[in-house]
């Protein structure tokens, strides 16, 4: 492994200048996904910054108004033994369950999580690849078991086929989440609140980059807005094993009932894009109707609307629509609970 210096942060704002004045320097948090990257020389940082003893980050408050707001350096477990999102989040404490492992979940951040690098065997490994700065996408027209379904436009190697492979991310979309993103010289009064899905971009030749952040940039908050009284939520989540793997394909939905008509719908699909894909079509044409076994297998296909395998990953077609008709019927129908 390269030799690298390593300052432990003792403010955000000195990580921060770091980070925006030294190319090669790179954020650290937890560790467990940047390390690993680090021992294989996939990345090769000069410099890491660790911002982990940053203890103004690692909180829960409640939002006036409801919802959560998450510190970026919270861990997994920390958020998993919470009651509050046990109780008023259930979507988003099943997958953090399901992430990895408790060893991982005690170290990992939620900020580390959804910055994470793509598990793609061509980034991982010594092969074609756009965040290498590679010409082409090896995986468009290789061994593409594993990656995306939607997102983008046609499989000719210009744009990154990886899968995002966060599970709190798919749960976090259903539930609407926003990030807060600290930019480097800015005031924390300025800082901005986006949409979850915003932080997620497609790498390509030209922005070989998984993250819109620039260097700098940090996530400091996640904020999660109160759900409607009375709304349903679920994630489940394919695996190729029972425990401690990636999804294949993961499903987070969040309903809202009056009496037996679909008052709302939220429907985010992991695994199958470069961000969590939010199958807005069939969330459109759910809002209103009445629940009807025509109405779920209309939301089901609506939910696959325009998937497009790539060669090894057509089985995640079906996949996705057992999956999603599994979560529909988790949150519609109350005799089964969540
Ligand atoms: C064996 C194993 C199994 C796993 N299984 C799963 C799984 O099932 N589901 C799943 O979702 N994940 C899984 N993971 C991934 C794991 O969840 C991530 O490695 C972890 O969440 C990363 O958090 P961290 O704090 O350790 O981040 P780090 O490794 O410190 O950082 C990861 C990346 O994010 C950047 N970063 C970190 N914090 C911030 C921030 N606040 N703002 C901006 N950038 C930041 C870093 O610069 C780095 O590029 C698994 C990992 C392993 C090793």
């Amino acid at each position: 492994m390269k030799p690298f210096a390593y300052t432990a942060a003792t403010s955000l704002d000195q990580a921060q200048e770091i980070l925006s004045e030294e190319w090669g320097s790179r954020l650290y948090a937890g560790g467990t996904d940047l390390l690993t990257l680090t021992k294989r020389g996939t990345v090769s940082p000069d410099h890491l910054v660790d911002i982990k003893g940053l203890a103004d980050f690692r909180y829960l408050r409640h939002l006036t108004g409801g919802g959560l707001a998450i510190g970026a350096l919270t861990t997994l477990a920390e958020l998993e033994a919470n009651r509050t999102v046990h109780r008023r989040f259930p979507a988003l404490a099943r997958s953090i369950a399901v992430t990895g492992t408790p060893q991982l979940r005690n170290r990992a951040t939620v900020g580390g999580n959804l910055c994470q690098q793509p598990r793609c065997w061509y980034y991982r490994g010594d092969f074609p690849c756009l965040l290498h700065g590679d010409e082409v996408c090896g995986a468009a027209k290789g061994e593409n078991a594993y990656h995306a379904l939607f997102g983008y436009e046609s499989a000719d190697g210009n744009r990154c086929v990886a899968v995002h492979p966060s599970d709190p991310a798919v749960a976090l979309s259903a539930l609407e989440a926003e990030v807060v993103v600290a930019v480097p010289g800015e005031a924390p009064v300025n800082w901005e609140a986006t949409p979850i899905d915003d932080l997620f971009q497609q790498p390509t030749k030209d922005f070989p980059g998984t993250t819109i952040l620039n260097p700098g940039d940090v996530v400091v908050e996640i904020r999660v807005p109160e759900q409607p009284k009375g709304s349903r939520q679920v994630y489940l989540k394919a695996m190729d094993r029972a425990a401690w793997a990636f999804a294949l394909v993961s499903v987070a939905a969040v309903a809202t009932l009056d009496g037996n008509r679909l008052a709302d719908l939220r429907l985010a699909l992991g695994g199958v894009a470069y961000k969590p894909w939010r199958a807005r079509h069939a969330e459109e044409i759910a809002r209103g109707h009445v629940v009807s076994p025509e109405l779920v297998d209309e939301i089901v296909e609506l939910a696959a609307e325009g998937a497009m395998p790539l060669g090894a990953n057509e089985y995640k077609v079906p996949l996705l629509k057992g999956l999603v008709r599994q979560a529909l019927r988790a949150v519609t129908d109350e005799s089964r609970g969540i």
